[in-house]
């Protein structure tokens, strides 16, 4: 039920990379749950996904664009103090099968969790990325990949995406803006990135102010959702970037605490295991040491819900 490799820890200085991505979040929950649970929880390896997966979603002329390294340093938004070219072994462009193997995960978790009813890929969530562009360090759009090849094998119809990230899920919402099989909700900051928001099927915009009413506007919202829409399967895209100890400056307008957190996430995976919906999870945005947590006590409940 849980998908994970230790090469999801990606040696971002043999790229000259130094930004604060939290790549090692994977394999602390991992660990700490294998601790706690031994072999009652299984831990599966994916595959990376193939060009024409990628097709399911990006452009053919967006994806030549990734064979150059420049392309790579826009999406990941590095400057001169992030990305030091002479220290890399590689180029930036070999990020690209680091990308492609992670969004398997997120397809294997859209698969295990429609035979099995709850699965989560400890890494992937890359919800800003465009049919023609990649932004905010999202090169691919594994989450939306995944639902339309499952879709294409009929593994399932209908998909609800709820992206509780810090920011908007507007790659999402812009990708299935005119596909009625698929509602998007997102939950995000007001005042955070991006300036320009998209439309998804249900926005909840958070103001910096409003922190103390999050859970009840995010009930409400699941509540609508529900209402307008019946899925035969839930992707969470379950970004910890909203967390007070969250390091990105510009997710300093939500700093919700961790108790919070952990009732946002149980809040989902209650809802629609309840309800009996397959679910899916993908971790998404989280940025500096201690965002981990966040992500180890929602992979938890997952996995009591689960057992
Ligand atoms: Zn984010």
């Amino acid at each position: 039920m849980l998908i994970h490799s230790p090469r999801y820890n990606t040696p971002l200085h043999e790229f000259g990379i130094n930004k604060p991505f939290a790549l090692d979040r994977g394999t602390r929950v991992q660990q700490k749950l294998a601790a706690e649970f031994g072999d009652r929880i299984t831990t599966i390896e994916p595959n990376p996904i193939t060009v024409s997966d990628a097709l399911l979603v990006h452009t053919a002329e967006y994806l030549q664009t990734l064979r150059n390294p420049t392309t790579w340093r826009e999406i990941f938004e590095l400057n001169e103090a992030e990305y030091d070219p002479t220290s890399a072994s590689r180029p930036l462009n070999e990020l690209f099968d680091d990308i492609a193997f992670k969004s398997g995960g997120t397809m294997l978790a859209v698969e295990l969790a429609l035979r099995k009813g709850l699965a989560a890929n400890l890494g992937g969530g890359y919800h800003h990325a465009f049919p023609s562009e990649g932004r905010g360090f999202c090169v691919l759009h594994d989450i939306a990949i995944a639902i339309r090849s499952a879709q294409k094998r009929d593994l399932c119809r209908r998909c609800l995406v709820v992206d509780v990230d810090f920011h908007q899920g507007d790659g999402t919402a812009l990708i299935f803006r005119d596909d009625d099989s698929v509602f998007t909700l997102s939950i995000h900051s007001a005042e955070g990135w991006p300036e320009v928001k998209q439309h998804s099927d249900l926005d909840i915009e958070i103001l910096s102010s409003e922190t103390a009413s999050y859970i009840e506007r995010l009930e409400d919202g699941l509540k609508t959702a529900l209402k307008r829409f019946s899925p035969d399967l839930v992707m969470f895209v379950a970004g910890s970037d909203a967390y007070e100890l969250d390091v990105l400056p510009g997710s300093a307008y939500l700093k919700l605490s961790l108790a919070q957190m952990k009732k946002r996430d149980e809040l989902v995976l209650d809802t629609f295991a309840r309800l009996g919906v397959p679910l899916a999870m993908v971790y998404a945005g989280g940025y500096g040491p201690d965002v981990w947590e966040v992500h180890y006590f929602a992979t938890r409940r997952l996995v009591e819900l689960a057992l």
